[in-house]
């Protein structure tokens, strides 16, 4: 499966759909999420056409990741997660339950954000 440049966020970075925009750069864009799941649910995304973690990693320019992970923790300091402590998460593919094909990574803060992750069934 390719990169589908029709997917929402892909439209988000050309500026079709709107977003409520935290930070950005020229490789990186950070917003908030749609359907929050924690007080602060930020999602940061590269500008460059990645379907997920996968992608970029192993496609991704040293610039990109560079810039990329450097914006991640930047945007966690910005929404204030650095004393009480945030999470971070990325879902590649289907048993991650990956719903947008544009790479992007979640950042949660504002509350107690429980123990690792719930898996059901596992
Ligand atoms: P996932 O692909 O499962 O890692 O998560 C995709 C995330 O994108 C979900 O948390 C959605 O709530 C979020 N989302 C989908 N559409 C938008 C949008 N237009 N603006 C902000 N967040 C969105």
């Amino acid at each position: 499966m390719g990169y589908d440049s029709q997917n929402i966020f892909a439209k988000i970075i050309r500026n079709e759909v709107p977003c409520d925009k935290v930070y950005e750069n020229d490789h990186v864009l950070a917003f908030r999420d749609i359907n929050p799941q924690a007080p602060n649910h930020v999602l940061v995304i590269p500008k460059g056409s990645y379907i997920s973690m996968e992608d970029f990693s192993e496609n991704g320019s040293d610039l990109e990741i560079t810039e990329f992970w450097r914006a991640v923790g930047q945007v966690a300091r910005m929404i204030g997660g650095v004393s009480d402590g945030y999470r971070i998460l990325a879902n590649h593919g289907r048993d991650a339950h990956q719903e947008v094909f544009h790479f992007h990574v979640h950042i949660f803060s504002g509350c107690d954000l429980g123990h690792m992750i719930k898996i059901q069934n596992g």
